[in-house]
């Protein structure tokens, strides 16, 4: 059955989905197939199939150049290239972070023994709270990492002058702001560094990836250096390294990304004011809004559930979706703070991060990007609105079900 007009319609309870295909959130966008495929001949033909080759060059040219910023390092991922700026800039102690983020953040801090110091946020923005980061600062902390979460900027001036007035290095975990502006100035050109992910989920893909942009000469020196085993010559390593180097491959497929990268965004936007208009007027249903004067990648279809206004929670309501085969996603839960190993570290974190536990228990996020068209988000928003004008009589059903 296409369309639900009664509860009773719903694949949770028929057991037929609406959509024979599943939906994802993160599908990876495409470029043109044969312009990679061309690039991955060259690359066969060339027998240069890594360290720091033509397309790694290119690429990082390329993104330095859409940025604004003097330097720009390609890498494996986000996660090893976070871990090297983080020893890169020095940071010891503790390092203040959300907790509303991948828990790939902290644990590019804990891995090299560095504490992660979980810090809450402003529930408008989902970013830290600057405020908070001060009342978080001890005589450890060396540093502080903004995340701009959903690609929306964190308070970029308010953190920078903080970390000036402090001492404080400030780095951005910029995975989700590719393409992204504040300002009118680009994401990656902020702090001392900022760190982009490359993952196939990501707004932009190199299957694997990640970069690291900075101003900083000195720094994006000694970065190079620290991805590639500390080499400063055929036989000469000056400094402790590790292996953080992209490959061909993952570049060839990054150029090709770029040359696709303003469709990318117009059919995200599109789709965001799809749903946009689509769930308009929905009480208890509040979709993530995104500066009208900035670039955007509207990678992130995200939605807070107010469970009080609706009568259905956010996990039934992914249930629901997901019977339906659209795999809509909690996102960050429950909260860095809450997994293992930072939860028994950090007991009493909870205490402090009560703007974050509300906003983990409430957020979801729906598929977008160039595998989704209107017409699925028609049909999902349908459900949508279905399950919460209906939503305590739905509860009801669901927990009778048992
Ligand atoms: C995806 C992501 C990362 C990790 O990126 P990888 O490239 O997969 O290592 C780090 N931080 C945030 C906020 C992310 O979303």
């Amino acid at each position: 059955m296409d369309v639900r007009n009664n509860i009773e319609e719903l694949a949770v309870f028929t057991g037929e989905p609406f959509s024979a295909e599943k939906l994802f959130v993160g599908r990876p966008n495409i470029g043109n197939r044969d312009r990679f495929m061309e690039r991955m001949n060259d690359i066969l033909d060339r027998r240069w199939l890594t360290n720091n080759g033509q397309y790694v060059q290119e690429l990082e040219c390329r993104i330095a150049e859409l940025i604004g910023v003097k330097h720009c390092i390609a890498m494996c991922n986000a996660t090893i290239a976070l871990e090297i700026v983080i020893r890169g800039l020095g940071l010891t102690g503790e390092v203040i972070v959300p907790s509303f983020t991948f828990v790939a953040t902290p644990h590019s801090l804990q891995w090299q023994q560095i504490t992660p110091v979980f810090c809450d946020i402003d529930p408008r923005t989902h970013n830290l709270d600057p405020q908070r980061v001060e009342e978080m600062i001890t005589p450890r902390t060396t540093g502080i990492i903004g995340v701009h979460v959903w690609g929306r900027p964190c308070a970029v001036e308010e953190l920078t002058e903080l970390a000036e007035r402090r001492g404080l290095k400030l780095l951005f975990d910029a995975a989700h702001a590719f393409a992204c502006s504040h300002n009118g100035s680009m994401i990656g050109s902020f702090g001392d560094a900022e760190v982009f992910s490359f993952h196939a989920t990501k707004f932009f893909n190199t299957f694997e990836g990640g970069a690291v942009t900075t101003n900083n000469d000195e720094l994006a020196a000694q970065i190079r250096l620290m991805k590639n085993f500390g080499f400063a010559g055929y036989d000469n390593v000056d400094y402790i390294g590790t292996n953080g180097k992209m490959t061909e491959v993952s570049a060839a497929m990054g150029l090709t990304s770029l040359e696709a990268l303003d469709g990318f965004i117009d059919v995200n936007r599109r789709n965001y004011l799809h749903y946009r208009q689509a769930l308009a007027g929905l009480s208890g249903v509040r979709l993530l809004v995104y500066s009208e004067t900035e670039k955007c990648n509207y990678q992130y279809i995200v939605l807070e559930i107010d469970e009080t206004v609706t009568g259905i929670g956010r996990d039934q309501l992914i249930d629901v979706l997901h019977a339906e085969n659209v795999l809509a996603r909690r996102y960050f839960y429950p909260g860095c703070h809450q997994m293992e190993p930072y939860r028994s570290h950090f007991p009493h974190a909870r205490l402090l991060l009560p703007n974050t536990e509300q906003l983990a228990s409430r957020v979801m996020s729906l598929p977008t990007g160039t595998s989704v068209t209107p017409d699925n988000i028609d049909k999902i928003c349908a459900i949508i609105r279905l399950s919460v004008t209906h939503g305590a009589e739905l509860m009801k059903r669901l927990d009778s079900r048992g």
